[in-house]
């Protein structure tokens, strides 16, 4: 099966399965597995890969580059710029030099990481020249709770925000109480970022792992699987591991029946009540 897309504000659809690269261009030894592991998740259409110029310090995203010589048209790049580079001239400047270390001269999705002390109407323009400009296709935000997001929308030209990306999984379920539907009120994506829960223990809870081992797959698709069957959701999981990232792909092809779903929600109860957006 082919991957459900999600389309953005701005007119572009992306798969509803990306890859994340967190931690990747940090250590120059891991850097070929990195980039085959990229490779092969473009291969089987998780062609959304996200990024950052923080990730090893821009490393990252010159581990992308390499994964994306001569598949350009077939991937749609996200980058983050860092809150304290967030003025109206920093975000110029840090989506130029992401640009370079990609090596390209278009970002999809340009997302600004977390809020920081810059004022969001100034990053707001510097995202709007960076439209006008071509380097970027649309821009987004990350962290937002639904307070920032209204306040956002408040800005001249905010309600152009194409996503926000946030922490989801089944350990962290709090945005079901409000953003998830203030998102899709607003007609904006939710891109999931840790959708594994990002170190492994999620994976290891043991009601997890009867509900995957009574459907014969493994307790990361169940999770994964969890993630994208909310609509308007996008799941970034980060994959080295060949197998992991085949297994990923294949979750997306993986529905969860209303018992399974049941037994989640007994697990990883959703929220009763307002939870600050975590973050990590
Ligand atoms: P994930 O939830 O994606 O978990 C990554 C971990 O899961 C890695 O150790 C990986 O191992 C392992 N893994 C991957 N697939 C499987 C599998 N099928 N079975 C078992 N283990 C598996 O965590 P991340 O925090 O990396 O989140 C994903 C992406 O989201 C990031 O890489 C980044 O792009 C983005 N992100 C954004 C943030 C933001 O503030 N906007 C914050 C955090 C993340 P291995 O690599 O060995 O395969």
């Amino acid at each position: 099966m082919t991957l459900p897309t999600v389309a953005l504000p701005s007119g572009i659809s992306v798969p509803s399965l990306g890859q994340g690269t967190w931690r990747m261009g940090e250590d120059r030894r891991r850097h070929a597995d990195e980039v085959t592991a990229l490779r092969r998740g473009i291969e089987l259409g998780m062609t959304l890969l996200d990024t950052a110029e923080m990730y090893g310090d821009g490393g990252a995203e010159q581990v992308i580059a390499e994964a994306i010589k001569g598949h350009r048209n077939e991937v749609q790049l996200v980058s983050k710029v860092l809150p304290h580079n967030a003025s109206r001239s920093g975000t110029i400047a840090a989506c130029e030099r992401s640009l370079k270390r990609l090596g390209t001269n278009h970002i999809e999705l340009y997302l600004l990481h977390w809020r920081g002390r810059h004022p969001l109407a100034e990053t707001v323009d510097a995202f709007e020249t960076l439209q006008r400009s071509g380097a970027i296709g649309a821009w987004g935000v990350s962290n937002f709770d639904v307070d920032d997001m209204e306040e956002l929308l408040a800005v001249p030209g905010g309600k152009a925000c194409a996503t926000n990306q946030v922490l989801y999984n089944l350990t962290a379920r709090g945005i079901e109480y409000d953003l998830l539907a203030w998102s899709a009120e607003h007609a904006m994506p939710i891109m999931a970022y840790s959708p594994l829960g990002n170190d492994n223990r999620m994976l290891r809870h043991p009601s997890l792992q009867r509900i995957a081992n009574a459907r014969g797959v493994t307790a990361a698709q169940v999770a994964l699987a969890f993630v994208l069957a909310r609509p308007g959701v996008i799941a970034i999981p980060k994959a080295t591991g060949l197998d992991h990232v085949a297994e990923n792909r294949a979750a997306a092809d993986l529905s969860l029946t209303a018992e399974e779903q049941a037994a989640l929600d007994a697990a990883f109860p959703p929220p009763r009540r307002k939870q600050a957006l975590e973050m990590i």
